[in-house]
């Protein structure tokens, strides 16, 4: 941010000083069972596997009550993930609003919550090996949510690019692949991002948003328990580690992959999935 000059009140010091509240104190989010998780995920069973190839996306499905894992397997590799209910595609991952819950990344116990006016988790984070990473000296942390995705709008605003492969291009080409349907009907249901393994944060001095290179490394994973239906939509990001530029084919990319887990039989017992949100949707008008 660059701010014009303007006269300092007297009481500028005093206004400052005032402390931090927390918008949404997270004691009074319901807890996820993650024992429970933990104990079905020890005997969970893979059924089915998806390699994201690099600069590129692919859906896949994940039932609820199932598990998926994100691997980095080649290099360090960012990827964007988009997440819909299987059976109703316009229900998807609420990005602002898991930033407002969680803050600006997300880890283990954490949720992906979904639009309006459904507002439910559609995964828990169960399993995070870069939970180590914590926050750093710069203000970085891992798997944020504060960025949209890179899309060829930005690119072309800044540089007069035409680029196809940003992960807005390449989540709109897989999403229309799976819905059978042409890129411009698929394009509006692309939204804003997990950003899987990506480092970023804002500059303390001027508030910008930053990326610096992915601490990630191959065998390195993010793993999700699904609370509802899913159609998960990876992007392996042109980006690649995200230590320079994305938007373009510069960057030394890998694949990524996503594993999917079937829980044994009976071992959820007492979870359901969860339904969606209780406002009655008068908004005042009742
Ligand atoms: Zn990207």
């Amino acid at each position: 941010m660059t701010y014009a000059p303007t006269d300092t009140p007297a009481d500028a010091a005093d206004r400052r000083a005032i402390a931090p509240v927390i918008c949404y104190p997270p004691e009074t989010l319901p807890k996820p069972p993650l024992e429970l998780y933990r104990t079905a995920r020890a005997t969970a069973l893979k059924t089915n596997e998806v390699l994201i190839p690099a600069r590129d996306a692919q859906c896949f499905e994940v039932p609820a009550g199932h598990f998926f894992r994100i691997s980095s397997v080649e290099g360090p590799q960012v990827g964007d993930l988009n997440l819909h209910n299987l059976n109703d595609v316009t229900e998807r991952f609420y990005s602002g609003k898991t930033r407002a819950l969680h803050g600006t990344h997300i880890t283990t116990g954490e949720r992906m919550w979904s639009s309006f006016p459904n507002m439910r988790p559609m995964a828990t984070i169960t399993e995070d090996t870069l939970g180590w990473y914590g926050i750093d000296d710069f203000g970085g942390s891992v798997h944020d949510v504060i960025g949209t995705r890179c899309d060829p709008y930005t690119g072309n605003l800044l540089a007069g690019t035409q680029y196809h492969h940003c992960c807005h291009s390449n989540l709109t080409r897989s999403l229309a692949d799976h819905l059978g349907v042409p890129v411009d009907q698929a394009e509006p249901l692309v939204h804003d991002v997990l950003n899987v393994f990506m480092c970023t944060g804002f500059t303390r001095d001027t508030g910008q948003y930053f990326m610096k290179a992915s601490p990630v490394r191959p065998g390195d994973y993010l793993e999700f328990f699904a609370e509802i239906d899913l159609l998960g939509n990876l992007s392996a990001c042109p980006g690649g580690d995200c230590s320079s530029e994305h938007s373009s084919d510069a960057a030394s990319c890998h694949p990524l992959l996503v594993e999917v887990f079937a829980p044994a039989q009976g071992t959820l017992e007492g979870w359901s999935s969860p339904s969606t949100n209780e406002y009655d949707r008068t908004h005042g008008r009742g």
